[in-house]
């Protein structure tokens, strides 16, 4: 059995790397750059007032003040600035250019205006309130690294500097197969014995959010032959294929067997973590398999914890792992060492209150939670206060 480290790096090591796609940048969030945005301009690309004011020579202030200069012509945003006239100011408004011949903006909430002149009782400061080229980005720098993957604020940047299109990795196509007899679509039916497969539409969303295509397939009852067959349709055009349920030892978890008549070839089946033990992986050409538990906690939570970080890592994401925090434990927590476990737990500031149903199948207290804390596999627990690592759930 794999300790949990060790199984996720292999996992992650064996991400095959999708190709990249020009899209629109208004197309961007949430994709990750497949090249390195440089700056082909300096940011800015030209010297503009910060302020709403007047563009002024600081050689013009050398003798004492109170100065009154002219007022000689107008920067507006968008329009090429007028020269500084010699000896006289230039009216100017945010974002305008700097007019040749002026090294200073005075704000206008400092002059006084008399017509057409301009009283200034402040000596200008070299250099005041312009916003200078190239300040924020020099021509030729790295923007932004191939990797990143990009948020609201780096669409920003990328199109300050001018892009229209980016470079990104294409999104994997993921295949979610649900397995079991008991299963239907929520909302149909139901039949004695049955329940909602609640782990299709959970997977799907968590497939997006870490930049798949998802796609459920038809679910599958329990007998070989059919699970066979799905799961031979289902490899056809996935970079990654979710099985669900079937994964454990009863006489109706058919589906290592399934795969390995599918003719794909498994890594490992069983990892050291609670809940989610029996998790497989393995491959079929360029296409990666999970298989995964199925109850809901531990179906969710593993391909939370392996097939998020590894659909980051095929898209070439730099940060393919959620980052991990600290919080108190509000109460004990103690597990029986062997395994890491992932344990449901709602935040009140940095305390953590474990919840305290923390059954595999229980959805509840999955929905609920804000974080997952972390006890490592040789751990027995904490107790009351002590700092603990976790993950927070919305970081996922
Ligand atoms: P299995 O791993 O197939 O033995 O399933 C373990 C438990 O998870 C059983 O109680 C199943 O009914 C339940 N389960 C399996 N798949 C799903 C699913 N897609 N949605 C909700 N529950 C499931
Ligand atoms: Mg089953």
């Amino acid at each position: 059995m794999l300790p949990f480290d060790d199984a996720l790096r292999l996992i992650l090591e064996s991400a095959p790397a999708m190709g990249g796609e020009r899209i629109a940048l208004g197309q961007g969030a949430g994709r990750v750059l497949a090249e390195e945005l440089i700056a082909h301009t300096p940011l800015p690309t030209f010297d503009y007032s910060a302020m709403d004011g007047y563009a002024v020579a600081s050689h013009a202030f050398q003798s004492d003040g109170p100065w009154m200069l002219p007022v000689r012509g107008e920067s507006r945003a968008g329009a090429l600035a007028p020269d500084l006239t010699p000896n006289s100011v230039c009216r100017i408004f945010t974002g305008a250019p700097i007019p040749n011949g002026a090294d200073a903006v005075v704000m206008q909430e400092d002059v006084t205006r008399d017509r057409d002149s301009a009283r200034f009782t402040l000596r200008p400061v070299l250099g005041a309130h312009i916003r200078r080229r190239g300040e924020d980005l020099a021509e030729g720098t790295s923007a932004l690294a191939r990797g990143t993957r990009l948020n609201a604020f780096q669409l920003g940047l990328a199109a300050a500097l001018d892009r229209s299109e980016l470079l990104v990795a294409r999104r994997p196509r993921v295949t979610i197969l649900c397995t079991g007899e008991e299963l239907r679509a929520p909302g149909s039916p139901a039949t004695p014995g049955s329940i909602p497969d609640s782990n299709g539409p959970s997977l799907a969303a968590l497939v997006t959010s870490a930049g798949g295509i998802a796609e459920l397939a038809p679910r599958t009852g329990d007998t070989l032959d059919a699970t066979e067959q799905a799961i031979r349709a289902a490899l056809r055009g996935s970079d990654l294929l979710l099985t669900v349920g079937g994964v454990s030892v009863g006489e109706h978890d058919l589906v290592r067997e399934a795969l390995a008549r599918a003719g794909a070839q498994l890594e490992f089946w069983k990892v050291q973590i609670r809940p989610g033990k029996p998790l497989a992986f393995g491959r079929f050409g360029e296409t990666r398999i999970l298989g995964l538990p199925g109850n809901p906690v531990s179906a969710q939570l593993t391909f939370a914890l392996f097939g998020m970080p590894l659909l980051r890592a095929m898209q070439g994401d730099r940060q393919p792992t959620p980052p991990r925090g600290h919080a108190r434990l509000h109460s004990e927590l103690r597990q029986k060492p062997g395994r890491t476990g992932f344990y449901r737990a709602v935040l009140d500031g940095d305390r953590a209150i474990t919840a305290p149903n923390q059954a595999s199948g229980s959805a509840a207290s999955l929905a609920y939670a804000d974080a997952l804390l972390i006890v490592p596999a040789d751990s027995a627990g904490f107790a009351a206060g002590d700092s603990v690592e976790m993950i927070r759930l919305a970081e996922l």
